[in-house]
């Protein structure tokens, strides 16, 4: 990794590529000064700028060709995102405008910024730590409330501050077995081995709950996977229609026309989903239609959730409790669908969760969208807890978990301590790498030295 100093100026556009009102063209490094002093002229003011104030004026490619009428901040470091000298010049947007700016910047000194470098910087610097740094560039690609609240959490050190506090006390247990191996006289001040399990057992806990939101983590970025099944001419496409709000599913009363899958991503209240509409589940009649059945009920098993539509204006048939047969088991809603017409007998559904809607006029689609929600969601988090996001804290923790597990079985059957602190010493560095610090056994010699000194 490269080192925190003598680093180049960097500058970039930080907008998206496109045509928009306004683009930011940002710099950082140690040079940034001198490079925006030989392009931008501001009105008014005098180089050196105040720091953290909008200055008006001009960015002149050479002494008279003015390439833009812009606006321009100067961030001192420390007190920047980098912690470097800043420099964002608000220009026009356009690509010819804010590439001439970009262009000159480069040509006087600054050179091309590499993915993320600003956010690197950031973390190199100790602005932020490594979660924190991940976090902004899930917050950039956050596409739901939810999401972005998490990632906010995360960006506010809610993650780092977890994974520092569960560092500090395997970092306790640590020392105090150091003191009794090393210091057996000391050996009543040392922690017993009976607290060091009670204590080992709540933090597995702990952690194993936050690996568990990971998957909540992975459905936040890709969707939930949801299909809706029932037998021919229920409503399914209707469905599908209502809840896209526009008519992509073919919305036909011959049973059967839909033949094949339809997969659309979207957002129901808080949660991704990835909606997908299937062939009605019945004896097909001619080949196309058996293969579209197939892949429905191959697609429905595989899924996270099932919205079950039932017509609840006929009575129910043989086809629909095969439908619930094959889904047995599932995490399932039943729709039962046609509100807007007079209700047929009213049947036992079981212990599944049930919404009447009407895909016609809409009504009860509320209703299903909150149930959606509450089931995705499940009192597995509450929407500002901490949620795993990156395949990376997933794997560490993980490890951590395993490296904790063998520590506290080892403490139970008496195993030496000296070889439970192997595999706390693993967990302690893994959880370190979670945030990007690399610990060895310097730093942790160096909190024994004051543990004992401190006795
Ligand atoms: P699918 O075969 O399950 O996909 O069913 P479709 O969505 O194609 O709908 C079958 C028929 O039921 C069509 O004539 C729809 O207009 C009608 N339909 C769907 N939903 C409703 C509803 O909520 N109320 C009423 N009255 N008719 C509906």
């Amino acid at each position: 990794m490269a080192g925190a100093k003598d680093h180049k100026t960097i500058a970039a556009i930080a907008t998206p590529v496109g045509v928009g009102a306004l683009a930011v063209v940002r710099m950082s490094g140690p040079d940034t000064k001198e490079v925006l002093a030989r392009v931008f002229y501001p009105k008014g003011k005098r180089f050196p700028l105040p720091s953290h104030t909008l200055c008006y004026g001009t960015v002149k490619n050479g002494e008279d060709q003015i390439i833009d009428e812009v606006m321009c901040t100067m961030m001192y470091g420390p007190s920047s995102y980098t912690r470097e000298d800043v420099a964002e010049v608000y220009c026009h947007g356009g690509s010819s405008t804010v590439m001439g700016v970009l262009t000159a910047l480069y040509a006087n000194g600054a050179c091309p910024a590499e993915p993320g470098e600003f956010t690197k910087r950031a973390f190199l610097n100790g602005r932020i730590d490594l979660s924190q740094a991940e976090a902004v560039m899930e917050l950039i690609n956050a596409k739901t409330d939810l999401a972005r609240r998490a990632v906010l959490r995360k960006l506010s050190g809610g993650l780092s501050r977890r994974i520092k506090e569960a560092r500090d006390r395997i970092l306790t247990w640590l020392a105090h077995i150091e003191l009794s191996v090393d210091y057996p006289e000391h050996e009543e001040e040392a922690m017993n081995v009976a607290m060091m399990l009670q204590e080992g057992t709540v933090l597995l806990k702990e952690l194993e709950a936050l690996s568990a939101t990971s998957r909540l983590g992975d459905r936040m970025k890709s969707g939930v996977p949801t299909v809706i099944v029932g037998k021919p001419n229920v409503g399914k496409s209707s469905l599908m229609n209502a809840i896209l709000q526009e008519d992509r599913a073919i919305v036909t009363d011959i049973p059967g026309t839909t033949r094949d899958t339809l997969t659309e991503s979207i957002t129901v209240k808080n949660v991704p989903v990835l909606l997908t509409d299937t062939a009605g589940i019945r004896e097909g009649i001619d080949k196309a239609e058996q293969m579209g059945v197939a892949r429905s009920i191959e697609r429905a098993q595989s899924a996270e959730l099932v919205l079950h539509v039932i017509d609840r204006s006929v009575p129910l048939t043989d086809e629909d409790f095969a439908v619930a047969e094959l889904l047995e088991g599932q995490k399932r809603i039943i729709v039962l669908n046609k509100c807007d017409l007079p209700s047929a007998e009213p049947q036992d559904f079981g212990k599944d969760p049930i919404v009447e809607i009407s895909a016609k006029t809409g009504e009860g689609l509320e209703q299903l969208y909150c149930l959606v929600e509450k089931m995705f969601l499940d009192g597995a988090m509450s929407a500002d807890g901490d949620i795993i996001t990156q395949a990376r804290h997933k794997f560490l923790l993980d490890e951590i978990i395993r490296h904790l597990k063998s520590a506290l079985s080892d403490i139970q059957s008496s195993v030496p301590e000296d070889i439970v602190s192997i595999d706390l010493k693993s967990a302690y560095t893994l959880l370190g790498e979670m945030i990007g610090e690399a610990v060895g056994d310097d730093v942790l010699d160096r909190i024994f030295e004051e543990f004992c000194v401190g006795k």
